[in-house]
């Protein structure tokens, strides 16, 4: 059977290790939620959002004890991780606020007496989560999934079981029934087995193209729906006109927060010629304040990656591109799971740093032509999560929002996710939206009720 170990990548040391379930105790689980999920859909939408928000006001009351788990598991600086628990807790405050709208019958008039959708849940759905923002992914999916009156099964990456442990916890804590929402410590390899099983009605993934595109299929065979929220390597496209100082910082959060680790980081920063070098030094200037450190100390901004395989594969990146003719700006260097903030220029398509989603903290500078140009080199990824133009013509860079075939399109601002908002991909970036109204109907019976 398998054992999982969780390292902590700052210095090496277990943090945990988990005993995967057995076959047994597996089907126990998923017979457990098809039961429970009988009770738990008749459960009035008010009990359910006042859970909701027990759940909000313990993730308040224990930011740091959560958070620590955060940093401990996979090296984000603690001051992000404390963040990554806050937004959390929105989350939950936005669907414990909106359930009832969002969830409301949606009459629509016909010659019938009456007609309307009416929004039921499914049953149990799967989630496999990855562990870049291990609460903040798993968050997203669970507020609105459990609200609608399904419930959950989570695979969690294998190196966050702590979080994913921690997780069910606080859901427990909180009141939910036992079964409705269940942490299951498997290895991946049981994901046909689980998606087939009679009580997973779909299935939610967020993570790399390898892994949506193997849960796609086997969701396919089984012709169950599946979420997917893969990678991405967003355009940060800087026009002549922008105000290089003000959106300086911007930039530098949009590439280096959570070490770079994230699906919508900035990762090709698509210069206009005029504004190249300008554009380049003060990017360098900026990221060289950066203070890389102890993953506990709340000033440190830049810890490791979270495994040493990444943190491998982010410098062969790096040396690849520049064997192909990019030039080093900044860093370059890696020792463990420690990687330099790196800047790559020259950056050109056919260049590893162009074409593939890079996974730290490397940026790579990009010279376009024109306006035309860049949204072309924008255009040229497989991916397609979301670009942010920087510009002072806010007219003219919404007259382009329509050309760009991304999931989003921010304008002077770094790509983000909020509650408020629908988040999701394009092209190898996924399908499927989360978060806002969009968010809570992935996952429901949008039934068509009809009266004579
Ligand atoms: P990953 O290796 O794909 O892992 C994600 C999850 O999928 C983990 O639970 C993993 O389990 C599981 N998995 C991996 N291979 C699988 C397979 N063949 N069949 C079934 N499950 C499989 O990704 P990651 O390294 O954890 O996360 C980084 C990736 O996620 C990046 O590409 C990033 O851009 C993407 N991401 C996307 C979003 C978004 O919202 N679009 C958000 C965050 C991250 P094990 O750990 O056991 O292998």
């Amino acid at each position: 059977m398998d054992n999982f170990i969780s390292i902590n990548p700052y210095n090496g040391q277990v943090v945990h290790t988990f005993k995967a379930i057995s076959e047994k105790e597996l089907e126990e689980k998923l017979n457990l939620s098809q039961t429970v999920f009988q009770s738990w859909k008749a459960t009035s939408l008010a009990d359910r959002t006042d859970l909701l928000k027990r759940v909000g006001s313990l993730l308040r009351d224990n930011t740091l004890e959560y958070a620590k788990m955060i940093t401990l598991e996979m090296g984000k600086p603690i001051q992000e991780s404390i963040g990554e628990i806050n937004k959390c807790a929105l989350v939950c405050d936005y669907y414990a606020d909106n359930a009832k709208a969002f969830l409301a019958d949606e009459v629509i008039p016909t010659e019938a007496k009456l007609s309307f959708v009416k929004q039921d849940p499914i049953g149990t759905i799967f989630a496999v989560m990855p562990w870049n923002f291990p609460f903040w992914q798993v968050f997203r999916f669970l507020a609105p999934t459990l609200t609608a009156g399904n419930n959950a099964v989570l695979k969690h990456a294998s190196n966050v079981f702590g979080c994913a442990a921690l997780i069910e916890s606080i859901f427990l804590k909180a009141g939910y029934p036992i079964g409705v929402f269940q942490n299951l410590i498997v290895h991946h390899n049981q994901t046909e087995k689980i998606i087939a099983h009679k009580t997973i009605k779909a299935v939610s993934l967020t993570g790399s193209e390898a892994a949506g595109s193997a849960v796609a299929a086997i969701a396919g065979k089984h012709i169950k729906k599946s979420l997917l929220e893969l990678g991405g390597s967003n355009a940060f496209i800087v026009w002549e006109d922008a105000d290089i100082d003000q959106i300086i910082q911007t930039a530098v959060n949009a590439r280096m927060l959570n070490n770079g680790q994230s699906c919508i980081a900035a990762k090709r920063f698509i210069l206009l010629e005029g504004i190249y070098d300008e554009f380049v030094d003060k990017f360098k200037a900026a990221v060289s304040t950066l203070k890389s450190g102890d993953t506990m100390d709340k000033n440190t901004a830049i810890g490791p990656l979270a495994r040493i395989d990444l943190a491998n594969q982010l410098q062969e990146q790096v040396q690849t591109s520049i064997n192909a003719g990019a030039v080093l700006i900044l860093g370059g260097q890696q020792k463990d799971c420690f990687h330099e903030p790196t800047i790559l220029g020259n950056v050109k398509p056919g260049m590893p740093a162009f074409d593939e989603e890079t996974f730290g903290p490397l940026a790579a500078m990009i010279k376009a032509k024109d306006i035309e140009h860049a949204f072309a080199l924008s255009e040229m990824s497989t991916f397609g999560l979301g670009i942010t133009v920087c510009t002072q013509d806010i007219e003219k860079a919404l007259s382009y929002a329509g050309r760009v075939s991304d999931g989003a399109y921010f304008i002077n601002e770094l790509v983000k996710s909020d509650p408020r908002l629908p988040f999701g991909g394009t092209k190898k970036s996924g399908y499927g939206r989360e978060l806002a109204k969009d968010g809570i109907l992935e996952f429901v019976n949008r039934k068509t009720v009809y009266v004579k």
